[in-house]
């Protein structure tokens, strides 16, 4: 068996594993970090940027947001049912933050909504492409870079499978190498960040009952499944609620052009199996709010339907809302992904001649959802009396053909499991810390109460940087302390 020996380590190198890597090193820890893909970076090399609060982006362009003021927000938003020291610090540290992942080289574009109702946290890591999707792999390289070059080890291909502890204390992690041959790394701390349990449907199923691809159509990021968590309860930490991180799933994931999921996931019409409307649509932007409206509907589906004229409309004058994932208005490839979805017998997409027939395809109710188009034309022409939407995305259906697309739960993959409290130290059943084992990121990410806070962006990600530095200050603290 190959043997190692460092003062912290860092299972995983997802954006927690990589930061409390860096932090640890900087702090003069000798650090080893045990990856089972064989690339770094997780989930959040798909992913655009963490959130910050007060942060010199926001004062440049005027943005009033402070972490007084983001704090209130979160904690209203979550009833109070979360860690309040564990927000304050994470949100007190994350304008600092921007600036040490800028001292190693990051670039960010500035500070975004993710849509309108949301504060502008959201920074955005510069690419050499422009603003985009996978923009925060450039953070996650630099700080792969950043700790090499402090010296941190590396091991990729090696997932971690076990804490090993003596007297009571974290003494080292056992692993297994690229030919699944056992690995020992003897340690003084271990610091978990193994992004959650989001491709394990087993897990999700047991946890929060949701079936994969029947109830949530979350993005099972390949092979975050959950050894974290159960590494940590083995070792003794207690178990907290796993969530998914919901964000709403329109169509299923069927290959289709940008122009067909920009169109039906704007503020139109959005209706249940009963054929009636279930949100103030001006909403739909944000995606957990959408992904809990769906959750609620039988068979957890709801329906996106526009019409013709809705779609020649965008396609002359592009879309009514944009957003930083989706910057483009144009929709102009709108019928080329509608040819694709027909060639490939789509099942989450159905186009109609009349509204009768689109009842008939999806399973709508025929007669409600005639009534419910009826009353909708009719608040285009007046206001709406259902839910108040902004009169600006108001626009009737009434020409074929019609469009719809099935709307699920979705999400980013899980959320929470280990206990810490707000130095993201490892705690049991007994709220007593278990020594030497700390936890970070989607592991760990306790935070949400039952839905993602949207309203404050880049709030995962951000999570995840700022609760691996956290864990690594613990880490190293008490590593100096045993020593
Ligand atoms: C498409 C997409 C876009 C997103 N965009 C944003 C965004 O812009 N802003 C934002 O705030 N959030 C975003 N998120 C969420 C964000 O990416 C995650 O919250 C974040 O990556 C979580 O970081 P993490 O370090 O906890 O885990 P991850 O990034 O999931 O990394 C976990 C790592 O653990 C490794 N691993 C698993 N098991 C083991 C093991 N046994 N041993 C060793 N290693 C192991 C995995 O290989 C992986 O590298 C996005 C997510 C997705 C899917």
């Amino acid at each position: 068996m190959k043997e190692y020996k460092a003062s912290v380590c860092v299972i995983a190198a997802g954006p927690s594993g990589l930061s409390a890597a860096v932090q640890a090193a900087q702090l003069g820890s000798d650090v080893i970090v045990l990856e089972k893909a064989a690339a770094v970076g997780g989930a959040a090399n798909m992913g655009m940027g963490p959130l910050g609060i007060g942060t010199k982006y926001q004062k440049a362009q005027m943005i009033d947001i402070t972490v007084e003021k983001a704090f209130n927000m979160f904690m209203d938003y979550t009833h109070y049912n979360v860690d309040g020291r564990l927000i304050k610090r994470y949100f007190t540290q994350s304008a600092e933050t921007i600036e040490w992942l800028e001292d190693m080289g990051v670039e960010f574009e500035g500070a975004y909504r993710y849509f309108p109702q949301s504060e502008a946290t959201w920074h955005i890591v510069k690419t050499d492409k422009g603003i985009g999707p996978r923009a925060a792999s450039f953070m996650n390289r630099a700080l792969y870079e950043t700790a090499l070059e402090l010296g941190v080890k590396f091991l990729l291909s090696h997932p971690a499978k076990e804490i090993v502890k003596k007297d009571g204390k974290v003494c080292g992690v056992k692993a297994t190498d690229e030919k699944g041959e056992e690995v020992y790394v003897a340690c003084d701390a271990a610091i978990i960040c193994t992004g959650g349990a989001g491709a394990n449907k087993d897990m999700i199923k047991k946890y929060t009952g949701l079936e994969f691809r029947k109830d949530v159509y979350n993005f099972a990021v390949p092979g975050v499944m959950g050894d974290g968590l159960n590494m940590a309860w083995n070792a003794g930490a207690d178990q907290t609620q796993v969530r998914i991180e919901m964000a709403a799933d329109i169509g299923g994931g069927d290959e289709t052009t940008g122009g067909v999921t920009n169109i039906m996931k704007q503020p139109n019409l959005l209706v249940n199996y009963d054929g009636k409307r279930i949100m103030n649509e001006d909403y739909m932007q944000n995606s957990t709010y959408l992904s809990n409206v769906a959750n609620h509907q039988k068979e957890k589906t709801c329906f996106s339907i526009v019409d013709s004229s809705i779609v020649k409309y965008y396609i002359k004058h592009g879309v009514d809302v944009t957003s930083m994932v989706t910057p483009d208005p144009d929709v102009s490839d709108f019928y080329e992904g509608i040819s694709i979805l027909k060639k490939n017998g789509s099942t989450y997409y159905f186009i109609a001649d009349t509204i009768e027939e689109l009842a008939d395809m999806t399973g709508i109710n025929k007669e409600n959802l005639l009534e419910t188009i009826d009353n909708y034309n009719y608040f285009c022409d007046s206001r709406d009396e259902e839910f108040f939407k902004d009169p600006k995305y108001l626009r009737p259906i009434f020409k074929a053909p019609f469009y719809a697309a099935a709307v699920h739960p979705g999400g980013y993959g899980t959320v929470g499991g280990i206990r810490i409290n707000e130095n993201c130290e490892a705690l049991d059943k007994d709220y007593t810390k278990v020594d030497g084992l700390y936890a970070a990121g989607a592991d760990a990410c306790n935070i949400y109460d039952d839905s993602y806070m949207f309203l404050l962006p880049g709030n995962s990600m951000g999570f995840a940087v700022n609760s691996g530095r956290i864990a690594a200050k613990s880490a190293s603290k008490y590593v100096k302390e045993v020593r």
